[in-house]
């Protein structure tokens, strides 16, 4: 392939969860034509292993300054409050509009959307599909809209390796195969980073690769220390490790047990609280993990989770399910404004890779796949705009290094886990790899302990530090800026 002519589009698209599928189809839509890289199948996206679903303040009940006021509590005082209004205000309509693409939601026996309740929400807001297979039922539409959409070339097994580079703007990207293409504008939309932690709910591409190729190119990125845990993923279940268990079914009436068939935490508060409460209790127990009960829930909400155990040999209707925390979402990445732009002219961000400020310190559940239709349409519309391609021949930035091995994985989990200190952080930065060192440098410049980011050496939460972000310039040392 290599040699072969570039691809010309309006835009390039990296990555094809939902955030890519969606900025495509909206673009599409406005008359561009897009190439969408994809690495890996559409079934191996974390937007496919999506479970409880979106949050769109859509009952009578709700309102968007009761879902602002959940992010922000769920943030700890680090939400950037014009992204986070962004995403409440326009939530309910991207329902809407994946409604009317096709995507059939849960509704009840009234004909009305079905809401779920999750931790940190005050109210029913999650929107979900075939109970807890939203994320497969979003995807499987949206990609076969884009499949048979012309303005949409989609490369599949394309892995972008580096950004290109004309008059001063970002100007496409090249594959590890030798495909190119040049486009007037990109879109980073290639997922997280949990997959860089050695206990993980993510799938194994989630290597926050889109970050290091902006960062290669000279892009900002912000807030690298908040890597949210999960609480309740499984544990100890040949075939099932990292498979996560829902927030949905606490919401349900989910237990979390001690050995002892005994609470110890309030199963519906922010995730934080609950992955920190489930840690203490192994630390001091010496356990693996604790026990959510399902046995009251009712199994015809969740029949994928149902199934998927029945098959690894637990019936989740009678027995237990051992769970403890795993890494699940990157809540940094690279830093984008109102409409997904990123400090790069050409550059944009959306979904899981990108950095609003919108999720503070700690993401409130369901307001990732909201965030990645909600910025996906604005940065599709933004990207039209872009000025047309000059003349110059596009020429790749910096190409970073993306591989990762085992032990930077087990370093990831064992020095920047739940607990972290500077002690610990100051070894991470000797590792070999280029976002582990950069994840290292914004928790070392995080001297407090604020949401997911635990400093043992600082454990508590400094007020001086409310609002500031942990920005990393390209070659910079980590500033902490104040976000509005
Ligand atoms: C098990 C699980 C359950 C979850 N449940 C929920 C939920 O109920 N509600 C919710 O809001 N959030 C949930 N989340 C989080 C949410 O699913 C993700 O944050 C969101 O789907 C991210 O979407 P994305 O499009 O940004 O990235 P992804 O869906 O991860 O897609 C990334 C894409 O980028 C591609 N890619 C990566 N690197 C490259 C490269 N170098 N070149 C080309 N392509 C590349 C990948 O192949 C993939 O196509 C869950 C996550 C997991 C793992």
């Amino acid at each position: 392939m290599s040699g072969s002519a570039p691809i010309e589009a309006d835009l390039a698209v990296v990555g094809a969860g939902a955030a890519g599928l969606y900025v495509s189809l909206v673009a599409a839509a406005e008359g561009a034509t897009i190439a969408l890289l994809a690495a890996s199948p559409f079934a191996q996206t974390a937007s496919y292993w999506a479970q409880g679903g979106l949050a769109a303040a859509l009952s009578v009940e709700d309102s968007l300054e009761a879902h602002l006021r959940d992010t922000q509590i769920a943030g700890r005082a680090l939400v950037r409050e014009s992204a986070a209004r962004v995403l409440c205000a326009e939530a309910p309509a991207c329902v809407r509009e994946l409604e009317r693409l096709g995507v059939h939601f849960d509704a009840d026996r009234h004909g009305q959307l079905a809401l779920g309740l999750e931790g940190g929400h005050s109210v029913r807001r999650i929107v979900h599909a075939g109970g807890s297979a939203t994320g497969r039922r979003v995807v499987r539409q949206l990609s076969a809209l884009a499949a048979t959409e012309p303005r949409i070339a989609i490369l599949e097994h394309a892995r972008a390796t580096a950004l290109l580079s004309a008059d001063g703007r970002c100007a496409g990207v090249s594959c590890d195969d030798g495909r190119r293409v040049h486009a007037r504008a990109v879109v980073i939309c290639a997922g997280g980073a949990a997959a860089l932690w050695s206990r993980t709910t993510n799938p194994p591409g989630s290597l926050g690769t889109g970050m290091l190729l902006a960062h290669a190119a000279g892009a900002q990125l912000a807030d690298l220390e908040f890597m949210q845990f999960h609480p309740t993923a499984v544990i100890g279940v040949a075939g099932r490790e990292g498979f996560l268990m829902t927030e949905a079914i606490r919401g349900e009436g989910g237990l979390l047990l001690d050995d002892d068939g005994q609470r110890f935490v309030d199963e519906l508060a922010p995730r934080d609280e609950v992955s920190r409460a489930i840690d203490a209790l192994l630390a001091a127990s010496g356990g693996r993990c604790v026990w959510l009960d399902m046995r009251e829930v009712d199994p015809a909400l969740f029949p994928n989770i149902v199934e998927s155990l029945a098959e690894a040999g637990l019936d989740v209707t009678c027995e237990l399910v051992p769970v403890a925390p795993a890494a699940h979402y990157m809540v940094g990445g690279i830093v984008a404004d109102l409409e997904g732009r990123s400090s790069l002219p050409g550059l944009f961000a959306v979904g899981e890779s990108s950095c609003t400020g919108l999720h503070g310190a700690n993401r409130l559940a369901s307001n990732s796949l909201s965030e990645c239709f909600v910025w996906g349409a604005r940065a599709a519309r933004a990207t039209v705009a872009e000025p047309a391609r000059g003349r110059a021949q596009p020429e790749p930035f910096a190409t970073p290094s993306l591989a990762v091995d085992g032990a930077t994985k087990a370093a990831l989990w064992e020095l920047a886990g739940l607990r972290r200190s500077a002690e610990g952080l100051e070894r991470l930065l000797e590792d070999p790899h280029p976002l582990a060192r950069a994840i290292a440098r914004c928790a070392l410049a995080r001297t407090e302990t604020r949401g997911v980011h635990c400093r043992t050496d600082h454990p508590q939460t400094d007020p001086e530090l409310d609002a500031r972000h942990t920005v990393l310039d390209a070659g910079g040392a980590p500033r902490l800026e104040l976000w509005s």
